[in-house]
């Protein structure tokens, strides 16, 4: 399994407002003075990301990504769209890029396959729907919104969820529509010699970075609603049928009207033993902790002594969002009416 490196210096402090992110990205600064009407945050993984690694063409690429999912979102919510549609239409949009470890250009299991998870919760009524290690869904947010919806249940896997998933007339795709040149480049370093089942293609050593890329998106409509969603090819090289916490409500998504959306990224076994993403929220609930004050203990202290990596997207009711991570770097982004970001980097 691939380790990323830990850096405890480099956590993004919360971005609270507008003047904040221009002026101080890694100042607590106060928040905005009234509630926006509507807010997004997005983020498309976190890991060893460092500037020095990438290209500028990569870089342009994944900058352009993040803009344009922010976009999709942003034209919903600014509609009077739903923080549900927005989220959803978001992640689909990330699903769809190979830039990412989610839908096509996941990563691969250990035996050579794209398995996706997924969930889905909205913060008005707390109900919450996830799929785990499908491997024909084109969408996974789509089938665990369906499960939320649609089924009285919330966590579909493996054959059942694909299942509903036909039922319910998603779009399916053989599991070679995931494969991208660079996941198999990804599989070949660990599985020399070795034929991956979709191809029958043989395979060599080369290097890679170490990398997460799970998606997610938090968003707050004009109607006050949060919802939070996460979409995931999970870690490289994990052992089939391995689920990490993007699926799992309270570990890797969470949505409640009363505290905060959030959604995680990183070395999953960590964020499902500590509950991550319920324990933003359970801190502001009991501990009256603001969005900012809590992400950031939770990843800056909590997670950082544990040993686990990674980092969060977080938003509040009043339109206040966190970035924390404790990598080199994530990508991320978010809007509110006037003001857009994107960031890649520890030090923007
Ligand atoms: N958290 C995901 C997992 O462990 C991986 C990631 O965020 O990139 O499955």
């Amino acid at each position: 399994m691939k380790k990323i490196l830990l850096c405890s210096l480099c956590i993004l402090t919360a971005l609270q407002c507008r003047e904040a992110v221009s002026s101080d990205p890694h100042g607590k600064a106060a928040p905005p003075s009234s509630t926006p009407e509507y807010a997004l945050a997005i983020h498309g993984g976190a890991g060893t990301i460092l500037k020095e690694n990438m290209t500028p063409e990569m870089e342009a690429a994944y900058r352009q990504a993040l803009d344009e999912a922010l976009t999709i979102g942003e034209a919903i919510l600014k509609n009077g769209g739903t923080a549900m549609d927005a989220v959803e239409q978001t992640i689909i949009f990330m699903e769809d890029s190979p830039l990412f470890n989610a839908g096509k250009g996941a990563v691969l299991t250990y035996d050579g396959h794209a398995e996706l998870d997924a969930s889905f919760m909205d913060g008005a009524t707390q109900n919450a729907g996830a799929v785990g290690g499908v491997r024909i869904v084109r969408n996974p947010i789509r089938a665990a919104r369906a499960v939320m919806e649609r089924s009285p249940h919330v966590f579909l896997v493996g054959q059942g969820a694909e299942q509903f998933a036909l039922e319910q007339s998603l779009d399916t795709v053989p599991n070679s529509y995931f494969l991208t040149e660079r996941r198999i480049e990804a599989w070949r370093q660990t599985h020399p010699d070795e034929m991956l089942p979709q191809t029958g293609y043989q395979t060599d050593s080369r290097p890679v970075s170490d990398y997460y890329g799970t998606v997610g998106c938090v968003a707050l409509d004009r109607a006050g609603n949060l919802a939070a969603g996460t979409s995931t090819g999970g870690m490289n090289d994990k052992r089939y049928n391995r689920i990490g916490d993007s699926p799992i409500i309270g570990a890797g998504t969470y949505a409640d009207n009363a505290t905060c959306a959030v959604s995680c990224t990183g070395h999953g076994e960590f964020f499902i033993r500590y509950a991550v993403a319920y324990d933003v929220s359970a801190r502001m609930a009991y501990l009256k902790e603001d969005v900012a004050t809590a992400s950031d203990y939770i990843i800056g202290q909590r997670l950082v002594e544990k040993g686990g990596t990674g980092g969060l997207i977080a938003l509040d009711r009043h339109g206040r969002i966190a970035q924390p991570f404790n990598t080199p770097g994530m990508y991320r982004g978010y809007v509110r009416p006037g003001e857009r970001y994107v960031g890649i980097y520890k030090d923007e």
